[in-house]
């Protein structure tokens, strides 16, 4: 290790008179106020610009993934494929540890929920993704098991269906603070219909295969859901259902509970990345719920699958700016440990280029999470969707530069990188293919764009 090393390749160290952060601090006092320039931790500038009780957010979630998921991140990754409904007992002791610090009740104000009354000046979708993106830095999987509860939340709290709220969330969040978990998971995916249920056009053309029918006073619901993030873990989950007879407009949404004898977790995927989170296929078999497991209403279930879809998928977002920063953090501290030619690979210009290039287009992507998201308090389908596609595609560019800077290094499991890339590639299909969220800012614009072309507007901007 080079110790005492006063600047790298290409530049001054930084006491020289040509240094920035020498030649400014010789100003006088005003004109040291209006350069100010000082080497900032670029984490903290922007965690320090962030209003007070989002700045303590981001603090508390980067302390606890520190301190909750990074000591279980190969562990959880490398554990063997396991039996439908079976958690790792250190997934386990992280959900216990999560709820207690108010991570998986934070969407509702007490006594609802953890969020305090100044959260809720800040769209929850904002604050959600200041937390995701602290998670996803840690661990992908670990994040997604946490993260997809609050998905399986998002219908019953956006329903404003209060009788449904107080009913399943009030007894989540008194369970989590007891220090038991008590998951819910979000349930759309159909073995037939993937792209289909998040795309009006898809819908159209094909038909749903889990069905609800009307049984006395309640309803019973026979299919199949797969892919299911935590549903074989889950105490409730949050199911579509199309009414008998009815296409996909005719979606319903339910509370299904995992005790209902109706419903079975068939199996959960070997999947490529986030491993410590399972992706279940449920079967419904004549599974009766009653009439008060209905959420929102009849026939309101596409409406909120594509709200809960709009606020969700800024977090999704946000996992890829967490996943590139930590990209960014691993090749640069690589760069800075290794040595080539007796100096550390920072010391060459081409390293220090490369990681310039990861670093600005890590702060891109959250720019454009952050500005986006800081004003979806009613979400815009069209700004969730760009900022969902833009930041996975851009992150996994992200990952790749840092595996080619890390090189040999970067495959092996240890080093955090091929992990980081095998858990970005999930980002770009789940909540809607890339492709379909592109499809989904075009969609949002038509009203606007046939008025264009029927002559009714001058201009469409964008
Ligand atoms: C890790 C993970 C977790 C998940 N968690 C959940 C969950 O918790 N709950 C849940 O319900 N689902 C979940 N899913 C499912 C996920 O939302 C679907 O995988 C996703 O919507 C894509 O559906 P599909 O895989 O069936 O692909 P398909 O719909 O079969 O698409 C195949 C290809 O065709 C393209 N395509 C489809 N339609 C069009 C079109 N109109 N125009 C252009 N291209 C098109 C797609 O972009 C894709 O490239 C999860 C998936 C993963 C990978």
């Amino acid at each position: 290790m080079i110790k005492n090393l006063l600047h790298f390749e290409g530049h001054v160290s930084p006491g020289h008179a040509l240094n920035p952060l020498h030649s400014m601090d010789e100003l006088g006092k005003l004109g040291r106020m209006l350069t100010h320039y000082q080497a900032t931790d670029l984490w903290e500038l922007d965690t320090q610009r962030l209003p007070a009780p989002l700045a303590k957010l981001r603090r508390h979630c980067r302390q606890f993934a520190e301190q909750f998921m990074a000591p279980n991140v190969q562990k959880l990754d490398e554990a063997p494929h396991t039996e439908p409904g079976t958690l790792h007992p250190a997934a386990l002791h992280l959900l216990k540890h999560a709820g207690r610090a108010g991570l998986m009740t934070n969407l509702l104000p007490a006594p609802l929920g953890s969020a305090t009354m100044l959260d809720l000046r800040f769209p929850t979708a904002f604050r959600f993704a200041i937390q995701v993106e602290e998670l996803a830095r840690v661990c992908g999987g670990q994040m997604l098991l946490l993260s997809a509860h609050q998905l399986g939340l998002a219908p019953i709290c956006l329903s404003g269906d209060l009788r449904a709220i107080w009913k399943f969330v009030r007894p989540m969040t008194q369970d989590f603070i007891k220090g038991i978990p008590h998951l819910f998971a979000y349930a759309i995916t159909e073995p037939a219909a993937g792209s289909d249920v998040e795309d009006g056009h898809g819908a159209l053309a094909n038909q749903p295969r889990v069905i609800a029918k009307r049984q006395g006073r309640g309803y019973i619901i026979n299919g199949r859901k797969c892919f299911i993030s935590g549903g074989d873990v889950a105490r409730h989950i949050s199911v579509f259902a199309a009414l008998e007879g009815e296409g996909f407009e005719s979606w319903t949404c339910f509370v299904v509970s995992a005790d209902n004898p109706g419903l079975e977790s068939l199996r959960t995927e070997l999947k490529m990345g986030m491993r410590a989170s399972s992706a279940a296929e449920l079967s419904f078999t004549d599974c009766y719920v009653p009439a008060d497991a209905m959420v929102g209403g009849l026939r309101q279930g596409w409406a909120l699958n594509r709200a809960t879809l709009n606020s969700s998928r800024y977090p999704v977002a946000a996992m890829a700016v967490g996943m590139a920063r930590r990209a960014c953090e691993l090749a640069l501290e690589y760069c800075l440990q290794t040595q080539l030619g007796g100096k550390p690979l920072l010391s060459y210009q081409e390293y220090q280029l490369q990681l310039a290039q990861m670093i600005a287009e890590t702060r891109a992507m959250r720019a454009l999470v952050w500005q986006q998201a800081s004003g979806s308090l009613q979400s815009h389908q069209a700004e969730a969707s760009l900022s969902k596609f833009f930041a996975t595609d851009r992150a996994q560019a992200v990952c790749e530069m840092g595996m080619a800077l890390l090189a040999e290094h970067g495959l092996h499991n240890h080093e955090g990188m091929e992990k980081l890339l095998r858990d970005i590639r999930l980002t770009r299909i789940f909540e809607g293919t890339n492709q379909i969220n592109r499809l989904a800012v075009i969609e949002d614009l038509q009203p606007l764009l046939l008025d264009r072309l029927a002559g009714q507007r001058d201009t469409v901007s964008v």
